[in-house]
């Protein structure tokens, strides 16, 4: 058993739901007990100083902040080394800059050094658990999950689907899709602390086919998760309506393949029609959103109120 002493700050609820000061505790002399990895105990030095079992070692932290690791909801582990790339409007940003950078990794070799780039400035920002994305090349996941499961990490990745509108070594097809995303799921999700999340990149880039092909593995593997892209860019909303003209709006495309619900999570949701906001609510969807990317590539705003008003209404 081990006891480490430091200001110690964390979160016990939605500071949006309760008062400011029942939302989160913090010890400015804090002590938190740790057993075989677990934490047993955590309050003041004052309190729990004196009945310290003989055998649990104190380790002090003068001058350090220990708070639970931040989650990552999305992050792309190929663009890396892009990071800050000029901004761009999204589509040309794509073309640009991540096709090109996410085709080296079909080389292994690039995809672990990468693979261990990522988590250390990961790690070193505090934020220990992701929901990432690799690229179409299954190996870049294997790399992934192997530099995880060596560190003991709680991650969720996947193999990025992608059968069209890219360049022709970055693409796969449904049935080869399908098939790596199984043997990876098979490989790696639920294998210690490592889950798998389904990943077509985003509609533009799947075909119907290959959508539907991303829910028949959803059904197949209930507990996996599923990440994607929607509505992040008025190019892309209008860009998706013209390949997809059977479809009531963007949302539909993957409603209409199964990848709807509690462990689906939409990034950015920018630009979403009224039955789009119903539809991600009633199915109890996800949806991650980042500020700095959306005004960086001048994608828009997302409308947190309008999110939060939905919740209330479908919880
Ligand atoms: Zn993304």
């Amino acid at each position: 058993m081990q006891a480490h002493r430091a200001s110690l700050l964390h979160f016990l609820e939605d500071p949006d739901r309760v008062a400011e000061e029942d939302s989160y505790e913090y010890f400015e002399d804090g002590l938190l007990l740790v057993d075989e990895g677990r934490v047993v105990e955590i309050g003041t030095s004052e309190q729990l100083l004196p009945d310290l079992p003989s055998h649990c070692d104190l380790v002090e932290h003068p001058d350090a902040l220990i708070m639970p690791g931040m989650v990552d909801t999305h992050v792309h582990y190929p663009q890396t080394e892009m990071v800050a790339a000029y901004g761009e409007q999204l589509l040309e940003w794509l073309e640009t800059y991540t096709f090109p950078i996410e085709s080296r990794f079909s080389d292994v070799d690039h995809a672990r050094a990468i693979a261990e780039l990522f988590l250390d400035e990961l790690l070193r920002c505090g934020t220990t658990t992701a929901m990432v994305f690799g690229t179409s090349h299954p190996q870049s996941v294997e790399a992934f999950f192997e530099a995880c499961e060596a560190r003991n990490l709680r991650m969720i990745a996947g193999k990025v689907l992608m059968d069209r509108n890219a360049p022709d070594d970055l693409t796969d097809t449904p049935e080869s899709g399908y098939r790596d995303s199984k043997a990876l799921i098979e490989k790696w999700h639920n294998r210690g602390r490592l889950r798998y999340a389904v990943t077509p990149r985003f509609a533009a880039t799947s075909t119907a086919e290959q959508l539907c092909s991303a829910g028949q593995l959803l059904k197949e593997y209930p507990d996996v998760y599923l990440q994607t892209h929607l509505s992040e860019n008025c190019d892309e909303v209008e860009w998706v309506r013209q390949l997809f003209p059977d479809s009531d709006n963007y949302l539909d495309t993957y409603d209409g393949a199964g990848l709807l619900g509690r462990r689906s999570v939409f990034a950015h949701c920018l630009h979403l029609s009224e039955p789009e906001w119903d539809r991600l609510a009633e199915t109890h969807s996800n949806i991650a959103f980042c500020p700095a990317s959306n005004l960086f590539l001048g994608s828009g705003l997302f409308n947190l109120r309008r999110a939060v008003e939905k919740i209330s209404l479908w919880a």
